[in-house]
């Protein structure tokens, strides 16, 4: 049935997935690449955040410097082993986009192997860590933002990116890569991620006098950058709609908090839909209409995706389809469903 639904869908239909495991998963169900690899994912086990810590609680750029060099092997071992599983296909690398207070959670006994590490005491690296919190940390120092505020993070993920990709491409393998930078709110964002990316890239290939085609896109999740789309296209490869922001961004509500009062709403008939499952067409839906518009208007070969949860709801992929996306991108899982719903959109 799903070879029948194939035959008909427009939409492409990619996946989530931030491990190797992930990715066969999904490729059992038919994904046609990955819509999402979400790179923060990859520092929560403890060692790894652990040196994240360190790096982001440096005082000094050198020390961060040296602290990602300490990242910088493990990010580009496994962007090497999903290039690698993805193989052909066209793999979606998130720049990092992590909310600080689920880094930032520290223990006790933390606190003492961080400034043991950092060689400072106690008190400074609590400091450091209560400097960095924020109100709103969803709205804060996430995205681009902090690649902004710190290059050198940046310059390491591209570095691991495009060093597993021409790995790869020595080992004549045909590695598909696209970096994505989130959170974009204006084309100067954007660009002073894009040009950090390509500086990288060309001192890289010059090393091992080898090049490279790859994609450099954004996520678009803030309603500004729909608005922004006509002026970000004219640089950017792809864009990727970002939905939960999106919504979390046009509606004003908090995901992580909408619990709280969300069954009250349906209860009271306040909402009908979920908008955080299903696509609300009437606003969210709206932005990103317009962000096509105006992005194929000054890009005619931009590449139209959506990453957000709605990537496999079949309600939103029927309006992915009527607004002339090209691909949606759910969780391994939901590959069949979203391959299903496709075909019945276009029937
Ligand atoms: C989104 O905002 O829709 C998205 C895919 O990014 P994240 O869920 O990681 O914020
Ligand atoms: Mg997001």
């Amino acid at each position: 049935m799903l070879g029948w639904a194939d035959r008909y869908r427009r939409l492409r239909v990619r996946t989530n997935a931030d491990t190797p495991e992930d990715c066969v998963t999904a490729l059992q169900f038919g994904a046609q690449g990955i819509g999402l690899c979400r790179t923060e994912h990859m520092f929560f086990n403890e060692k790894r955040i652990h040196q994240f810590r360190k790096m982001i609680l440096a005082g000094k750029r050198n020390a961060r410097l040296e602290h990602l060099r300490g990242l910088l092997p493990y990010q580009r071992k496994d962007f090497y082993k999903i290039l690698k599983t993805m193989d052909g296909f066209p793999v979606t690398i998130r720049l990092l986009d992590p909310p600080f207070h689920e880094f930032l959670d520290v223990s006790t006994k933390g606190v003492e192997e961080l400034a043991k590490d950092l060689k400072e005491n106690k008190k400074e690296v609590t400091r450091r860590i209560n400097q960095l919190q924020e109100v709103n940390p969803m709205l804060g120092r996430r995205g681009c933002r902090l690649g902004i505020s710190y290059p050198e993070i940046t310059e390491m993920q591209a570095e691991a990116i495009l060093g597993a990709a021409l790995k790869l491409k020595r080992e004549k393998k045909n590695p598909k890569v696209e970096i994505m930078v989130p959170l974009v709110g204006n084309l100067e964002e954007f660009l002073n991620q894009k040009n950090i990316i390509i500086k990288t890239y060309e001192e890289l290939s010059k090393k091992h006098k080898q090049k490279l085609s790859y994609k450099i896109g954004t996520m678009i999740e803030v309603p500004r950058a729909c608005f922004s789309a006509d002026k970000i296209a004219k640089h950017a490869d792809f864009f990727s709609f970002g939905t939960n922001d999106l919504t979390q961004t046009t509606f004003g509500f908090s995901r992580d908090d909408v619990g709280s009062f969300f069954p009250t709403y349906f209860e009271k008939g306040i909402l009908a839909l979920d908008p955080f499952e299903s696509i609300d067409e009437k606003s969210v839906g709206a932005l990103m209409d317009e962000a096509v518009k105006r992005g194929k208007k000054n890009n005619p070969v931009l590449s139209l995706g959506i990453c957000g949860e709605h990537g496999g709801d079949p309600k939103s992929i029927h309006f992915c389809t009527r607004i002339g996306l090209h691909y949606v991108s759910c969780s391994p899982f939901r590959v069949p469903v979203a391959r299903l719903a496709a075909a019945q959109a276009v029937l």
